[in-house]
C-alpha cells in the first residue's frame, strides 16, 4: 500500500509545519510577527509591530502615490525584444513571458501620466517582480519617454526605483540606458522641471548608477538596500568588515546620498509637500518647454554655459 512506502522526506519538519498558509497570514521578515494580510494591506503593507516595509508592486505604488483614477498609463506597447538571442537556463523569451504574465505588465517599469494631491505629474514605478526590477533597453526607453513628456508637458517627473541592476541578458544594450536615461534627465534640469526620486529595497547596479542618484531630491523607504555592487563583493573588494547598517537608507541619509528617509504612509504628502515648492516655478511656463529643448544658445532661461548646476536653485 501507498501509504506504507511513503518516504519520509515529505513530512513537514517542525519549523516547516508553523509556517502560516500563503495569502491569509503572513509572517513579517524582519520581526517574525505573525500578521493578518487584509490588516498589512490596509497598513500599506508596513508591518504594524516593527515598521518594516515590505516589498510592493507597481500598480500598488501608482494607488498609494496618485489621486484616485488620475492614472493614465504611458508607452505600455514598449517592450523588450530579444537583440542577443540570449538564453542560460532558461530563454530571455521565455523569461519575459513569464514575467508578463506574472505581474501583468509588459516590461520592469510602469509609466503614466496623474496627479498628486491635484499637482499633475508624470510617474514611472519599477516593478521588482518582472525579472528582478532589471533594466532593458525597453525600461531605459519607458523612462526616456516619460522623461520627455515631463519636459513637454512641463510636470515634474517622480520615479520610484526598485532594481537588481541592468539585464544583463541584452548586455550592453541594457547599459546603455544609464546614459540614454541620464541626458533627458539633464535636460529636464536645464528646462527646471523637478525631479523626484523614491527608492525601494532594493535599489542597486545600473539603476543607482544613473536616474536613481539625479534626482533633484531623493527620497528613500526606511530600511532600503541601496547600493551599486552588493555588500559581499564590496566586503571581497576591500577586504574589511562592512559598518552595521551599510547600504541602508539611514546610512546613505548620515553621508549625503539621501535628502529624506520617508515612511510609506507619508509618501504621497511629501512628494506633494516637495512638489508645491517648486509649483510656481512650473506655471505658465508650458510654453517655454520646447524652447528649452532646443540647442544651447537658442534660450535664455538655461543662462550662461556653467550655471546649469545652479539651475536647481531658487529664483
Ligand atoms: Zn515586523
Amino acid at each position: 500500500m501507498a501509504w506504507l512506502k511513503r518516504d519520509r522526506s515529505d513530512r513537514p519538519n517542525p519549523s516547516q509545519a508553523r509556517e502560516v498558509p500563503d495569502g491569509v497570514w503572513v509572517k513579517c521578515e524582519q520581526c517574525g510577527e505573525i500578521l493578518y494580510f487584509k490588516e498589512l494591506e490596509r497598513n500599506l503593507h508596513v508591518c504594524p509591530k516593527c515598521s518594516h516595509h515590505f516589498r510592493i508592486d507597481a500598480p500598488r505604488y501608482v494607488q498609494i502615490l496618485l489621486d484616485p483614477d488620475s492614472f493614465r498609463e504611458t508607452a505600455r506597447g514598449v517592450v523588450s525584444k530579444d537583440p542577443l538571442g540570449f538564453k542560460d537556463s532558461k530563454k530571455y523569451t521565455d523569461r519575459l513571458k513569464d514575467a508578463r504574465k506574472k505581474t501583468g505588465l509588459g516590461e520592469a517599469v510602469l509609466t503614466g501620466t496623474g496627479t498628486v494631491q491635484g499637482i499633475p505629474v508624470v510617474l514611472g514605478v519599477m516593478d521588482f517582480r518582472f525579472i528582478g526590477g532589471s533594466m532593458a533597453s525597453a525600461v531605459g526607453e519607458k523612462i526616456t519617454r516619460a522623461a520627455r513628456l515631463a519636459l513637454e508637458e512641463r510636470r515634474p517627473l517622480i520615479l520610484v526605483t526598485a532594481s537588481g541592476g541592468a539585464r544583463m541578458m541584452e548586455g550592453i544594450l541594457s547599459l546603455m540606458q544609464m546614459a540614454k536615461t541620464s541626458v533627458l534627465l539633464a535636460r529636464l534640469m536645464e528646462a527646471r522641471i523637478p525631479y523626484l526620486c523614491i527608492l525601494t529595497n532594493p535599489t542597486t547596479g545600473g539603476v543607482t548608477a544613473s536616474f536613481a542618484q539625479l534626482g533633484d531630491v531623493i527620497l528613500a523607504e526606511p530600511g532600503a538596500l541601496i547600493g551599486f555592487a552588493g555588500p559581499r563583493v564590496i566586503k571581497e573588494t576591500v577586504a574589511q568588515e562592512l559598518p552595521p547598517g551599510f547600504q541602508r537608507s539611514e546610512f546613505l541619509l548620515e553621508h549625503g546620498f539621501v535628502d529624506r528617509i520617508t515612511p510609506r504612509h507619508e509618501l504621497k504628502s511629501t512628494v506633494a509637500g516637495i512638489l508645491s515648492i517648486f509649483a510656481d516655478g512650473l506655471a505658465g511656463h508650458r510654453g517655454e518647454a520646447l524652447k528649452a529643448r532646443e540647442p544651447a544658445g537658442a534660450g535664455e532661461r538655461s543662462g550662461p554655459p556653467g550655471k546649469s548646476t545652479n539651475s536647481k536653485e531658487p529664483e
